[in-house]
């Protein structure tokens, strides 16, 4: 089963890109780098160095 229009979230996510309530911010695991200090990739944010924060609403 696969699902080409829903790309899957990182650890990070709080929400799905473009879920009403959402917004995407700066990964705070990496600071936006889309990497940790060794050098791995984040895997808060999977590399992207950003996440999707859901704000307000419930
Ligand atoms: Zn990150």
């Amino acid at each position: 089963m696969t699902e080409p229009a829903k790309p899957p979230l990182n650890p990070g996510d709080e929400a799905e890109p473009g879920t009403v309530g959402s917004g995407e911010d700066i990964c705070p695991q990496c600071g936006g780098t889309g990497k940790l200090a060794s050098g791995q990739s984040c895997p808060e944010c999977g590399g992207t160095g950003r996440i999707v924060e859901g704000i307000g609403g419930g």
